[in-house]
């Protein structure tokens, strides 16, 4: 069985003798083997340090651009390629993964253009120079310069192409090298990226390392010039944040984890409108779309009390219209979960759920079209509905991830609603549909505190919008709370994290020509 192995040190390394089987979900059929530990990492991290760093800092952000333009283009050439390894490896449909690479190329695209914006500088000059005192001479700018350490990136197993290539557009974009650590269950698209990578040499040597199988002792070998950026659960980023290697070295850690995305149902809305119809189509798509694993779908739907059995009778006519099974086979709309130990927690998510209200429609006898009897770990779409008022401890504060979402009836007061939303404890983003002006705008107030994006849902962007589970380069994407606090993307604002902001304080003339905004000394 072919055995994937990690690109350490500027080497293609296999680990140690133990190995974990990567599998395709929808069939169980093994795949391919990796490492479970046996790696170099403090080695590996210095390889990085020192020859992957310098190379990146050498160039100016419109030639890292061209080079983070060459892996976009290269990982569009070989876009079919990773579609088939989305779809054997992650149960993905060919839609789902195409959300996945499609968005890793934009992502990639975005970045590259923003590098040639940016142009032949190496620095970035943060916000407008201060005069500190009489004179205009004495003179204060606050820059932005590289980080001199090893961007690292651990990834969920849910967006393998995306979630590797938006963390390192930015990382090397701001002049870091990356070392990319995917999720075991579905490495193989993140791996055959690096591997890509590598074989055509479009980086520097050092730029970009990947360990496959485990995360291994890395983080005990972190230094204070080092940055982690972490997607995965709120467990998992808890025990990062207390590593004494972490601590002790006071290092940068950026962490997207979980979220109770709402979205809420405005009370102006007829169930005929366009915007609700919008609402629907959203929320099947979040329920549906790669089985629900995404860290920004749908989980809570608000809707006015007046209208909540037609709107669990509208999801439902949706949802029974969904195939499930072997994502390989045609007419499959949603696969399978990525584990078995995934659906297992699902399944108890769903029963926890189910206690706050009632189940109005799924079960867990899935009949999966096109899998061997017996065999995936299949979920089907799932809704609950809980009554007007209920306290529902576990709607609001346990996030489910896959194909299952929960109407919450409210008054349809604004208030009332954020209030309801913000009891998710900090999310990734929520959404508010209504054609209302004046109650969008008191709703959007009442939810932004404790989101990194808030959707506004309606006809007039409907053509235009994938809709709030898409995130975009060009918007944040992280929240407060159980969100994990973090922030990435956002345009120019991810190139932060990978960068030490330094005030300068002195001389106009000499801050100016250090600052690259003159020529002249
Ligand atoms: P996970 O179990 O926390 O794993 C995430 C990553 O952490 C994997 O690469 C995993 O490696 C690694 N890991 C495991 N133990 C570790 C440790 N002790 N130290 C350092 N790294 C460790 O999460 P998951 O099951 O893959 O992902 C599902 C969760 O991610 C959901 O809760 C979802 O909400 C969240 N998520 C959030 C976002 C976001 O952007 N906010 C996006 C996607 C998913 P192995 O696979 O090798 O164990």
């Amino acid at each position: 069985m072919k055995l994937l192995r990690s690109h350490l040190g500027g080497a293609w390394v296999e680990g140690g003798p133990g190995r974990a089987k990567l599998v395709n979900p929808a069939t169980e059929e093994p795949l391919a083997e990796v490492a479970t530990g046996g790696w170099e990492l403090a080695a590996a991290l210095g390889f990085a340090r020192t020859t992957g760093g310098p190379a990146l800092r050498a160039l100016t952000f419109a030639q890292r651009g061209e080079l983070i333009k060459a892996l976009a283009d290269l990982y569009q050439a070989h876009r079919e390629e990773l579609l088939d390894l989305a779809v054997a490896n992650g149960g993905n449909t060919r839609g789902d993964a195409k959300f996945d690479v499609d968005g890793a190329i934009f992502t990639l695209s975005t970045y590259a253009e923003l590098g040639k914006s940016i142009g032949a500088r190496t620095v970035l000059a943060d916000g407008e120079g201060i005069q500190l005192g009489r004179s205009p001479r004495f003179h204060g700018q606050h820059l932005l310069v590289p980080r001199q350490g090893v961007a690292i990136h651990i990834n969920a197993f849910n967006f393998p192409a995306w979630g590797t290539a938006e963390k390192a557009a930015t990382a090397l974009l701001a002049g870091m090298p990356v070392l990319s650590k995917p999720a075991t269950s579905s490495a193989l698209v993140a791996a055959r990226m690096v591997e890509l990578a590598v074989e055509k040499q479009v980086l520097p040597a050092g730029a970009f390392s990947l360990l496959v199988g485990g995360v291994g002792d890395l983080l005990d070998h972190v230094g204070p010039q080092d940055v982690v950026a972490f997607t995965g659960s709120s467990d998992t980023a808890q025990k990062i944040r207390v590593l004494p290697s972490m601590v002790h070295n006071s290092v940068r850690l950026n962490v997207e984890a979980d979220s109770l995305n709402a979205a809420v149902l405005g009370p102006d809305l007829d169930p005929d409108s366009e915007t609700y119809g919008l609402y629907v189509k959203d929320v099947v798509r979040d329920m549906t779309q790669k089985a629900g694993q995404k860290c920004t779908a749908i989980r809570r739907l608000l809707v006015p009390a007046d209208k909540a059995d037609r709107l669990r009778d509208d999801l439902i006519e949706r949802l029974q219209a969904v195939t499930v099974g072997n994502p390989a086979h045609d007419g499959v709309r949603m696969g399978p979960l990525a584990t078995a130990a995934q659906r297992d927690s699902v399944r108890e998510g769903i029963d926890l759920l189910a206690r706050d209200g009632r189940l109005v429609f799924g079960s867990f006898e899935v009949k999966a079209v096109g899998a061997p009897d017996g065999k995936g770990f299949f979920v089907g779409p799932t809704l609950i509905e809980v009554e007007p008022g209920a306290d529902a401890p576990s709607v609001h504060g346990h996030e489910v991830f896959g194909p299952a979402a929960t109407v919450v009836p409210y008054s349809g007061r604004a208030a009332e609603a954020a209030a309801l939303v913000a009891r998710g404890g900090g999310g990734l983003v929520s959404s508010v549909y209504s054609e209302d002006v004046a109650w969008v705008g008191e709703a959007v107030m009442g939810l932004a505190p404790y989101h990194g994006r808030v959707f506004l849902g309606s006809a007039k962007i409907a053509e235009a919008s994938p809709g709030p589970g898409t995130v975009l380069p060009q918007l944040v994407h992280g929240g407060p709370g159980r969100a994990g606090g973090g922030e990435e993307l956002g345009g120019p604002r991810g190139l932060e994290f990978y960068m030490q902001r330094v005030a300068l304080e002195g001389s106009r003339p000499v801050i100016e020509r250090i600052a690259g905004l003159t020529t002249t000394s």
